[in-house]
């Protein structure tokens, strides 16, 4: 028997599961991987991390992500706790080996006494008890039916891109150097591909005419997520946008010239043994022979190895402004409350924050309490504004965290002195928010566990 069920043990999944679970209550966590698989997951870890290792900036003075990373850490979160535990170098961004992650958030929760880990797909939403719905972009048809079902809409769609990994092994050094833009972190966290103007231009030229993965018809009016648009799309805006997007040089020296080069290809560590690096902003809908062969023109990367290619994933996502509470619950069906991409955050950090959250606020509600919502001026509160409010339902898109979500600041400051200021408002508000929680998070109960 158990007190609340979750559906889905992704990022947000298994974030609620360990705040419930911490909380005293019984989870049933059902995870469809072990007996059926979804066309981007890999493994049947819980909160397998699909395409990119990086969890974004750990910066939390000056960085809206980097700011939600510290007020998860301070709210207990097991993401956070295992993100840090298997944390690569990647400057000042926290990247994480993806099956180190993956099996330390798999063990905490097979080992927490409050957890029973469920191996099966859910196909109807269910119609009574507490419920969480955390299936993600890649929810499956019958659930996401039932959905569309009870919420008297289709889902939306949209699409995404991920980017092709690279055997370090295969990368020119000779050719390719290690460096952090502007030197930040430990220095030489990236490494770097030199193109010269007529390289860059040809790889340009390259991505514009190369064959395209052809999209099926119900796929032909999905619009692209800015943030992960696929880098034939960039290209095709101009010739000098990849020059200010992914391949910008600035901030990089060739040590071979001294000199700064036209354009620059980055590659970021994708795992804690160095061996894999993953290409940063390369996510593409070329077909895999097009990318081998345009890949290996850049310099450095002649004999690359790819231990994935790039490719496209179909996004789902409710319309959350018009059909969730404050609470994240289904207005029409207060037993279901959604956790998570689905409900049309964006990102790994973003949707485990709105499954810690969902997860307090339904522990609070099965004892009792009514959780107050995280103030708007907290990373936290400002993403869940967005969601459950602050967007208008007809155009609502997903949106990763970002100052722009926060109300402005009360008296006016420097453009220097905006980010901090938001920041420690953030902190001191989410301080007087934690404190003043009677429920079952209530610093004194979580002492007695
Ligand atoms: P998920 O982590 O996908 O978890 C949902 C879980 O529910 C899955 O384990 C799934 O197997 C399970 N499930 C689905 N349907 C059912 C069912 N009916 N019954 C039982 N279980 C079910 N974000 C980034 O920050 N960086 C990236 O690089 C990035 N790349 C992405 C690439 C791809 C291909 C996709 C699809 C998304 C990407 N995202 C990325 C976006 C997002 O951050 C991730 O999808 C993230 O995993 C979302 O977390 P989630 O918990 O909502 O969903």
């Amino acid at each position: 028997s158990y007190d609340i069920h979750i559906i889905g043990g992704g990022l947000a999944g298994s974030e609620a599961a360990w705040q419930l679970a911490e909380a005293g209550l019984r989870v049933r966590l059902s995870e469809m991987r072990g007996v059926e698989g979804t066309p981007a997951h890999q493994t049947d870890g819980l909160a397998e991390l699909v395409c990119s290792n990086s969890f974004r900036s750990d910066d939390a003075d000056s960085n809206a992500v980097g700011l939600l990373h510290a007020e998860m850490r301070a709210l207990g979160s097991l993401i956070m706790r295992e993100g840090d535990a298997h944390r690569v170098p990647a400057g000042s961004a926290l990247a994480v080996d993806r099956d180190g992650f993956s099996s330390g958030v798999t063990a905490a929760l097979a080992a927490h006494p409050n957890v029973e880990i469920v191996r099966e797909r859910i196909d109807v939403l269910p119609a009574s008890g507490p419920v969480i719905v955390a299936t993600g972009p890649l929810t499956a048809a019958t659930l996401a039916a039932s959905i569309g079902a009870a919420t008297g809409r289709d889902s939306l769609a949209f699409f995404d891109a991920i980017a092709p990994i690279v055997h370090r092994a295969s990368i020119d050094m000779e050719i390719a150097w290690f460096q952090s833009r502007w030197d930040k972190g430990d220095g030489d966290d990236y490494i770097n591909c030199p193109l010269d103007r007529d390289q860059y231009q040809a790889f340009v030229q390259g991505l514009l005419d190369g064959e395209k993965t052809e999209f099926k018809d119900w796929e032909r009016d999905t619009p692209y997520f800015e943030g992960c648009m696929p880098i034939e799309v960039m290209a095709s805006r101009g010739p000098e946008t990849l020059r200010h997007g992914p391949m910008k040089p600035f901030g990089l020296r060739d040590p071979r010239t001294g000199e700064r080069p036209y354009a620059v290809v980055q590659l970021r560590q994708d795992n804690a043994l160095g061996t894999l690096w993953n290409i940063v902003g390369f996510q593409t809908k070329l077909k895999h022979a097009e990318q081998v062969r345009l890949f290996r023109t850049i310099p450095g990367l002649e004999r690359a190895e790819f231990a994935r290619l790039g490719g496209l994933h179909r996004n789902t996502f409710i319309r959350s402004p018009e059909l969730l509470d404050a609470q994240l619950r289904l207005k029409s069906r207060p037993n279901v409350r959604f956790a998570g991409q689905i409900t049309g955050c964006e990102g790994y950090v973003e949707s485990a924050a709105i499954g810690l959250i969902a997860g307090r606020f339904a522990a609070a509600e099965l004892a009792g309490h009514a959780l107050e919502s995280p103030p708007p001026t907290t990373a936290l509160g400002a993403l869940l504004g967005h969601i459950t409010g602050g967007a208008a339902a007809d155009s609502y898109q997903p949106m990763n965290v970002n100052f722009g979500l926060f109300p402005p600041l009360e008296t006016e400051a420097k453009k220097a002195e905006r980010k901090p200021a938001l920041t420690s408002r953030a902190r001191r508000d989410l301080e007087r928010w934690m404190a003043s929680d009677q429920g079952p998070f209530a610093s004194s109960e979580v002492e007695k566990r």
